[in-house]
């Protein structure tokens, strides 16, 4: 039996002639493809601006720097994301807090931030940013989120890395009609993939300046942003301390075809997800909640065990299907209890729903060329392990 794992890129002969044809190009990177990419997404989101980048990390950390994110600063979000999520508040020297999730959806709870926002009022320490996390690609409470960004007078970002293709009341994620900015990761375990790559969308014209000089060095030819005369047709600028965070045009040539399959790598994933949903739905798991705002990207499948209907632990029960040779996984470990934010003076118990969750969770395997074959021998261990004997 060969190993299933949890999630897998396509790639389509389509795919590799993209590349291979900017290989054979005159521009490997810096060249059209970056704002042809930069044009899908607009497209695609419904968002005015795009800034294309090496990874999302690189997205979040550049989106935090343009709405200008500091020391002395707060930023806060969930636990429950991966570390990148939180990392890039002190990459800018702020201070990181954490909101505890949703019990029912996992994401950012909006009645535990509207508490912990007016606490932070009292103590004149509310946050600059709010990175609003769309696990497994169910948006937030953005509508509530919103409500209390504008109120507390806070920014929001959506790390909507596992939501591309997802929809929020209707619209496209990406859209920023909640948020700031928005940020997209294309690593091949997500939905759509340009190997290493990220992308971060707004609708403000000042935040994609900014984001646009932070991505490359914060230098800039443009004749509208320079402070002095030009020199001469070799002129730039630097007018802020930038990193080199710019995709390739091999990237963004890879990431333009995959985004025409998008919706269908989507709708595949909905057609697992319901699959899932219905042979596991006797098993003493909890199957993942479907919010009727959202239409999920379904980056991911995650079912929570009962531990109190079954005799084994989380560990077992993952071990187990481990041990048939498919490669389920965690999404996350809290990042509040990680080493590093353990040391920055963070507690096991802070954040008690977003620990429950991670003592039951297990994502399954999905991806786009998931066979039902395979799809069937997710569903046969989990039952032979968890199911009634
Ligand atoms: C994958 C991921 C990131 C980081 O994406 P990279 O493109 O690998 O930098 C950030 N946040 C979340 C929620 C992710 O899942």
């Amino acid at each position: 039996m060969s190993f299933i794992p949890y999630g897998k890129q396509d790639i389509t002969q389509q795919d590799i002639d993209s590349v291979v044809s900017v290989l054979t190009s005159d521009y490997l990177t810096q060249g059209p493809k970056v704002p042809a990419f930069e044009n899908a997404l607009c497209q695609y989101t419904g968002s005015k601006y795009a800034l294309a980048v090496n990874s999302a990390t690189s997205a979040l950390h550049i989106a935090c720097l343009s709405l200008g994110l500091g020391k002395g600063d707060w930023l806060w979000t969930t636990p429950i994301s991966f570390v990148a999520s939180a990392n890039c508040g002190l990459y800018c020297g702020a201070k990181v807090d954490f909101v505890d999730i949703d019990p029912l959806t996992y994401n950012l709870c909006p009645s535990a931030l509207e508490e912990k926002l007016k606490q932070a009022e009292q103590q004149n320490r509310l946050p600059k940013v709010i990175v609003a996390v769309h696990l497994c690609g169910q948006s937030c409470d953005m509508k509530s989120i919103k409500r209390l960004a504008d109120q507390f007078n806070v920014r929001v970002i959506e790390d909507a890395s596992h939501a591309i293709g997802g929809k929020y009341l209707g619209e496209a994620i990406g859209g920023n009609q909640f948020a700031d900015i928005t940020v997209f990761s294309f690593h091949p375990v997500k939905i759509i993939t340009t190997a290493e790559g990220g992308v971060a969308t707004t609708n403000c014209q000042d935040l994609a300046q900014k984001m646009e000089l932070f991505r490359s060095h914060g230098v800039t030819r443009d004749s509208d942003l320079l402070q002095n005369e030009a020199d001469g047709a070799w002129y730039y600028e630097q007018l802020a301390l930038g990193f080199n965070y710019r995709m390739t045009d091999l990237q963004a040539a890879l990431g333009l075809s995959q985004i025409q399959r998008l919706d269908e790598f989507v709708s595949k994933r909905h057609e697992l997800s319901r699959r899932y949903d219905s042979a596991l739905a006797g098993l003493p798991v909890r199957l993942p909640q479907k919010h009727e705002d959202t239409y999920s990207g379904l980056h991911l499948y995650v079912i929570r065990l009962k531990l109190d209907e079954i005799e084994l632990t989380r560990k077992q029960v993952f071990d187990q299907l481990r041990q048939a040779d498919i490669g389920v996984n965690v999404h996350y470990i809290p990042i509040h209890t990680q080493p590093y934010y353990q040391d920055l003076g963070f507690s096991r118990g802070d954040f008690p729903q977003a620990e429950k969750y991670y003592a039951e969770a297990i994502s399954l395997p999905m991806f786009h060329l998931m066979t039902e074959a395979q799809q069937s021998r997710v569903i046969d261990a989990l039952k032979s392990i968890v199911g009634p004997s």
